[in-house]
């Protein structure tokens, strides 16, 4: 539902001819075997910064993206949590926040996690994998779509994949541990059908999370909550937000229309997508 803004970031030419999710005409050899033909337009890529500029296709055709985190064990890192918004933002990707591990916390405690993703207009599904909470509402939310499902290890993706599907016997606990560790393992990338229609991809690619390179402008609409303070217009067409005055974004900050968190975190990405030029 968030308005697909980022049409601008210049993504370097893709040398992945065929990815997981593509679409493809191809010629059947036996039951087994074929030929891919054709690949079919992709509707969306999601790809990161590989070496030297170039880019890697993870996947493609995507929905959504689906970014866990735990309420605690690990307690959420809310910068990175910011970094995997801007990551599905980048790739004109839905994001959908689930907060796993709702049974460790308070109320309280998670509303002090997850309320302002809320409050900018992210949906945050709380869960819990092992005490049985909201899977239902994430079932609904994954119908008929397809979405990947990414976030640190330990957050629980795994059972959560088990909960959503029973009988699809991913190996909690493992596939973080042997995967993520730079093991050379060969990391599983396909799509699983859902009972309830849909599919899900669980990309193990995507837990370092190298963003994309983009301009500052194209970093400040990966904040959504930026846009209308952007659209209202700062002094200096060209404003870095950083000291200019008549700062529409740091005015909003000042007025506590903005979070400052969320700006520094603005400002942190700005700083480490170009690191040379300043
Ligand atoms: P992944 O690395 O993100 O795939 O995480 P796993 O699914 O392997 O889970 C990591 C650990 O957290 C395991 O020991 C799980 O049993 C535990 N865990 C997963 N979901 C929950 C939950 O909702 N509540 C609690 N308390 N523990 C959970
Ligand atoms: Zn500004």
């Amino acid at each position: 539902s968030q308005p697909r803004r980022v049409t601008k970031a210049k993504r370097p030419v893709s040398t992945d001819r065929v990815a997981v999710g593509d679409r493809v005409r191809c010629t059947l050899i036996d039951d087994l075997t074929g030929i891919i033909e054709e690949v079919l337009p992709r509707e969306s890529t999601f790809a990161r910064s590989a070496f030297r500029g170039a880019t890697q296709t993870l996947i493609t055709n995507l929905d959504q993206l689906v970014i866990v985190f735990a309420c605690a064990e690990p307690n959420p890192d809310l910068w990175r949590l910011d970094r995997w918004i801007v990551a599905a933002e980048s790739n004109g990707l839905e994001p959908l926040l689930v907060a796993n591990k709702r049974d460790r916390v308070s109320e309280e405690e998670f509303e002090a996690g997850f309320m302002e993703f809320r409050k900018i207009g992210y949906r945050v599904i709380p869960t819990s994998a092992k005490a049985d909470i909201g899977i239902d509402p994430l079932k609904a939310a994954l119908r008929g779509r397809i979405s990947a499902f990414t976030g640190p290890s330990g957050v629980g993706k795994s059972s959560l994949l088990n909960a959503i599907k029973p009988g699809m016997k991913l190996a909690t606990g493992d596939i973080g541990m042997t995967t993520f560790k730079g093991k050379h393992t060969t990391s599983v990338r396909e799509l699983i059908p859902l009972e309830t229609g849909g599919w899900v991809a669980d990309t193990p690619g995507l837990r370092q999370l190298e963003l994309l390179a983009m301009s500052r402008e194209d970093l400040a609409l990966c904040f959504i909550e930026f846009l209308p303070f952007l659209e209202a217009g700062c002094r200096f067409r060209d404003c870095k937000h950083l000291n200019e005055p008549d700062c529409r974004l740091k005015d909003a900050v000042a007025s506590g229309d903005l979070s400052k968190r969320r700006f520094e975190s603005f400002l942190s990405l700005a700083k480490e997508m170009k690191p040379a030029s300043h």
